[in-house]
């Protein structure tokens, strides 16, 4: 057997860089965890969860693992992740597994999974067992960025998606007034092409009578979906909109665990579920949550879409699109990182997970508490 022999962590603080806002969330500071999980076999799991928003998250994130989590792993079987997540959620439970104590579940059983994917030579994406190699991926570049009231840095950042062959373009909505929102889709629109593929997202930032409003006029414009209107509470509100719109809707990155996946699905509340990998539960929930939503015939697309949640689309049968940042211009975060071209993400061929962090990333950023 396996054993766990130590956890480690690192917290990375970026610099605040150019930054960008959706309706309701501005990115600028930013910061993640770096954890290591070590074995006696001398195989070691990569994992890492990252903040845009609210950065001190991550140290509370941090904290939770070094000091609450870690103690149950050592001595522990990584080949039983999902053993190892009910524990750790027996751990968390008095104080809630939700918010920042699932994201710090997430990242370990995350880890648990690339141990056993190193360990046995193989991407992460074989192991869960694949069923392609690729998928379409859009990029999401129609931020509200800062210092941009004519829009030229959010047509310069759709005109490079589109030029790097992205398979559609997601906007932000809701910031504004419809009357602005309507003025972002037709410049986008403008950029993509009447056939293009082109989303809005609301980032929960409606109530119910506007998220109508709006839903009947993005659908007019003829967005490909509309995504987020509501709070992630709202399954009624969701629901309501779903059998009232033609236009699809998607949600689903901001519910945490399966259990809520299934409230959000059996309310009919999505006609896209787009779960997110760091608040899904890491690969073990996410496979279940995959197997919900086609038992219920609702397609996936990825909320995000580096690291491990590349890895999971390929195993994810219901799974239908690959949310990235467009075509990458540098290095990116990864030491393996998947291959973006013709409109489709590729995944990595290299053993794991794809969740080790570059050691210049740690060397920069790397912060000792
Ligand atoms: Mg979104």
């Amino acid at each position: 057997m396996t054993k766990i022999t130590d956890v480690q962590t690192l917290l990375l603080r970026f610099p605040e860089g150019s930054s960008f806002s959706d309706a309701q969330h501005h990115f600028g500071k930013r910061a993640g965890v770096v954890l290591r999980v070590h074995t006696d076999t001398g195989v070691t799991g990569h994992s890492y969860c990252y903040f845009g928003v609210s950065a001190r998250s991550a140290e509370a994130v941090q904290d939770l693992i070094d000091l609450q989590l870690a103690p149950v792993l050592i001595g522990q079987d990584p080949f039983q992740p999902r053993r190892l997540r009910d524990r750790m959620w027996h751990e968390q439970e008095y104080t809630g597994i939700e918010g920042i104590a699932h994201f710090a579940l997430t990242t370990i059983d995350t880890a648990l999974w690339d141990i056993m994917a190193r360990a046995l030579r193989v991407p992460g994406w074989q192991l869960l067992g694949a069923c392609r190699d690729c998928i379409p991926a859009y990029a999401m570049v129609g931020w509200y960025y800062d210092n941009d009231p004519d829009l030229d840095t959010y047509r310069r950042a759709i005109a490079t998606a589109m030029e790097d062959g992205m398979a559609g373009v997601k906007i932000k909505v809701g910031r504004g007034t419809l009357e602005e929102d309507l003025h972002r889709i037709a410049v986008a629109r403008s950029l993509v092409g009447a056939d293009g593929v082109l989303m809005v997202d609301a980032n929960q930032v409606f109530d119910r009578v506007e998220a109508m409003r709006r839903g009947r006029a993005y659908e007019e414009a003829g967005v490909y979906w509309y995504e987020e209107p509501l709070r992630p509470h709202d399954k009624e509100g969701y629901a309501d909109l779903c059998a009232a719109l033609d236009v699809p809707v998607a949600a689903g990155e901001n519910e945490y665990t399966k259990y809520h996946v299934a409230e959000l699905l059996q309310a009919r509340g999505c006609d896209i579920l787009q779960p997110d990998a760091r608040r899904t539960g890491g690969p073990s929930e996410w496979m279940e949550i995959a197997g919900l939503a086609a038992a219920l015939h609702v397609p996936i697309a990825s909320h995000g879409g580096d690291g491990v949640a590349t890895h999971l689309l390929m195993a994810t049968p219901s799974a239908i699109w690959c949310e990235t940042g467009g075509k990458p211009k540098g290095p990116g975060n990864f030491v393996d990182r998947p291959r973006i071209d013709g409109g489709y993400i590729y995944a990595p061929e290299a053993p794991g997970f794809g969740m080790e962090i570059r050691q210049e990333l740690i060397d920069r950023y790397g912060v000792r508490r």
